[in-house]
């Protein structure tokens, strides 16, 4: 019997999934009952509803799980994946990234884009809130393929007006062009495909942006209701550049707090370096983070205090910043996550672990959806819920002795420190399933 391409369906297998009103939900052998919606139905234990049974199709030892959220990525940027480890960041930009995104017309965005969707989902990756480049044909093209293609996605184009790669560009119009674009990029896509493809107004970061860019993408996302992202406090010659370029500032986070750029649909990338006052202003803004844990010890910018961000009540979810991160696998973001914190404690910062293997699911789903404001559609298996799922096969995370009746903390790690890049089964995102997973490796 085939996977299920469409909705209704019935999946007998192993559930393990963060609960949106806190804790944990594992059961060994579970129901996920999904309605010709995409919506879940039931998600719990097969004894509870013996009706189910009979009509499900039994993926076990599969595991189920919901689609992970991957809060940073660059798209145009994933075929540079894994170059430049090591170095600074903007020098990094400067050989590897601008020359890439410079090139990302509509017939590149063609090629790439429906293969870089394909990648998250091949990964476990649902839902990603992702960068395109500054051209507004191209980010079109990429959201017409996340619209063929079925993954939930918001996008945006990158905005620059000074340090641009923008060969087409006249310096003196740039910000009003950029604007429009945006404008007319988030009217066509802002909520298409049912609330499916969204649009994020994308600021590149300060190093790339006047105050009054800042000042207007943050207004042209308030008034349109689209999210607002950017870069905060990533390394630290970037942060000394900030600095130099503006100099009314109080700091990094200042800039973007002027702009009126912080809030509750703002993700800010990286922020490894804030001060307490940075850090206490994204709180008492709600501004959300994306942790990426990966692309800060790629580029060696830095490694984020997570906890004292986590006790502070900073929202942080994850990022794969690819191709600031080499991996688009949100589960390898929580591995290096991990490590970069018991570096921490072997450093003497921390005292214990900072989070359970279970908590780190959970930063990378539930916590994802809750920084997109998602958190009542995504980021569990729950009735009432979007079927958003993931269906991995434990025999590539524990091939020799198999998985039999571990703990939920057990099964968290291994999905963690065993991440195999073909895990990954099948995804769906409404019930409606993906392509990319199992289909990874084409011959040359
Ligand atoms: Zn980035």
């Amino acid at each position: 019997m085939d996977l299920p391409a469409t909705p209704p369906f019935v999946l007998r297998g192993r559930l393990l999934t963060p609960l949106g009103g806190g804790g944990t939900r594992f059961e060994r052998d579970g129901l996920l009952a999904v309605d010709a919606g995409g919506r879940i139905t039931f998600a719990g234990a097969a004894g509870e509803r013996a009706d189910l049974i009979e009509g499900a199709l039994d993926v076990r030892p599969w595991v189920l799980l919901p689609g992970m959220v991957d809060l940073h990525a660059h798209l145009p940027q994933l075929p540079n994946a894994g170059l430049g480890a090591g170095m600074d960041l903007l020098a990094w930009l400067e050989r590897y990234i601008f020359p890439l995104e410079r090139a990302f017309d509509v017939p590149t965005a063609e090629r790439v884009a429906p293969a870089a969707w394909r990648a998250f989902a091949a990964a476990g990756t649902t839902t990603a809130l992702v960068y395109g480049a500054v051209y507004e044909a191209s980010l079109d093209a990429t959201f017409r393929a996340a619209e063929a293609h079925g993954i939930r996605a918001i996008v945006g184009k990158v905005m620059m007006d000074r340090v641009t790669y923008d060969p087409t560009i006249d310096p003196s119009s740039i910000l009003d062009r950029t604007l429009a674009e945006s404008a007319r990029l988030i009217e066509r896509w802002h909520g298409a495909a049912d609330g499916r493809l969204r649009y994020a107004v994308t600021p590149r970061f300060a190093v790339s942006c006047t105050a009054e860019l800042l000042r207007e993408s943050a207004a042209l996302a308030a008034s349109t209701g689209a999210y607002w992202q950017t870069h905060v406090s990533e390394d630290q010659g970037e942060i000394a550049e900030v600095a130099r370029l503006f100099p009314e500032a109080i700091d990094y986070v200042d800039v973007y707090d002027r702009a009126g750029g912080l809030g509750e649909r703002s993700v800010l990338a990286h922020a490894v370096h804030l001060s307490d006052r940075e850090l206490s202003r994204l709180v008492e803004t709600g501004t959300r983070v994306a942790h990426c844990p990966i692309s800060n010890l790629f580029l060696a910018s830095g490694v984020m205090p997570l906890g004292r961000y986590l006790d502070a009540g900073l929202s942080v979810g994850l990022g794969s910043d690819v191709a600031g991160g080499p991996d688009l696998s949100i589960f390898s973001v929580m591995r290096v996550g991990f490590y970069a914190q018991n570096a921490r404690r072997v450093a003497g910062f921390e005292t214990g672990p900072v989070l359970s293997p279970l908590d780190w699911i959970r930063l990378g789903s539930m916590a994802g959806a809750e920084a997109l404001g998602l958190e009542d559609a995504i980021g569990s298996l729950e009735t009432g819920k979007e079927a958003d799922v993931i269906a991995v096969d434990p025999a590539f995370i524990a091939p020799i002795s198999g998985i039999a009746d571990e703990d939920p903390d057990d099964l968290a790690s291994r999905l963690i420190f065993r991440a195999h890049p073909d895990m990954v089964r099948a995804a769906w995102v409404r019930g409606r399933r993906l392509e990319g997973p199992g289909a990874m490796v084409t011959p040359p």
